[in-house]
């Protein structure tokens, strides 16, 4: 070699680095607890769709009954799609965790919310009311991503709400905002800060029996920001929830 050495460092830069590490020990640790908490919960999650269809299905074979049969089947089949709702809603959450992100392209969030009205109508549910911009308003983002917000949204608001669901898609300068209103009994202030965690609910036994896994709003929350994007919630005009989601606007 050269001979050449680095320079010893100053008391005053070993404690930097030494704080440094410190730092990054602590990051790894707190990434340590969040993957032990997410697979204790998904367990937990899974633990009582499958027990439910296994008894069910112990019932059945036990009580040889075609009228019995028919109910119990129809039972585990919706036991069946809440299951299959939250095994998907964690694969796309693993990929996500990984760094695995579906291709981007430039999207028309007034197509994508039109689109999503149309697949979110229920018959004889409340009306979804849709507002956008006459041009057509971009963001950089993969159409799954689109389509999973909007249909996560609108179906929560399509759940509670009385008679009408609005939803708006506006400009605001150099972001693009989808906001969701609906006039159902919104969500009390000390549950904010927590509907976007995995798995919270608010009600837990409603939300299940209506085929909820605690996913939802998640998945929302992962996919918006891993664009840059914002999530929000709050209290709709009519006292409802209001939830809004904001991305950069895509220059095309
Ligand atoms: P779930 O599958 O339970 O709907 P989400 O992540 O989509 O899971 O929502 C989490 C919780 O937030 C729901 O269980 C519900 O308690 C509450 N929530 C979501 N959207 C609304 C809404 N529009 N009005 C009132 N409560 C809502």
């Amino acid at each position: 070699g050269t001979g050449q050495r680095l320079p010893l460092p100053e008391p005053r830069e070993l404690r930097t680095l030494a704080g440094a590490m410190n730092d990054l020990l602590d990051r790894r640790d707190e990434a340590a607890d969040r993957l032990r908490r997410f697979t204790g919960d998904a367990a937990h999650e899974l633990r009582n769709p499958v027990a439910s269809i296994r008894v069910q299905a112990e019932v059945a074979v036990a009580h040889p009954d075609p009228d019995l049969a028919q109910e119990v089947l129809a039972e585990v089949a919706q036991e069946s799609q809440r299951l299959s709702a939250l095994v998907d809603g964690l694969l796309t959450l693993a990929r996500s965790d990984a760094g695995e992100l579906p291709a981007a392209t430039a999207v028309d969030l007034s197509v994508a919310a039109a689109d999503a009205a149309t697949r979110c109508q229920v018959p004889d549910g409340p009306a979804i009311v849709v507002h956008h911009p006459p041009a057509a308003c971009w963001v950089y983002a993969a159409p799954s991503e689109i389509d999973l917000v909007l249909d996560n949204l609108l179906r929560n608001a399509v759940r509670y709400a009385r008679a009408q669901v609005t939803l708006t898609v506006l400009a605001v300068g150099r972001t693009a905002r989808v906001v969701v209103d609906d006039d159902g009994h919104g969500i009390a202030e000390q549950h904010r800060g927590k509907v976007f965690d995995r798995f919270y609910r608010v009600e837990d036994d409603r939300a299940r029996s209506s085929g909820g896994t605690g996913l939802g709003l998640a998945l929302v929350a992962e996919v918006v920001r891993r664009r840059g994007g914002a999530v929000r919630v709050g209290e709709s005009p009519e006292g409802g929830a209001r939830f809004q989601v904001t991305w950069r606007v895509a220059s095309v």
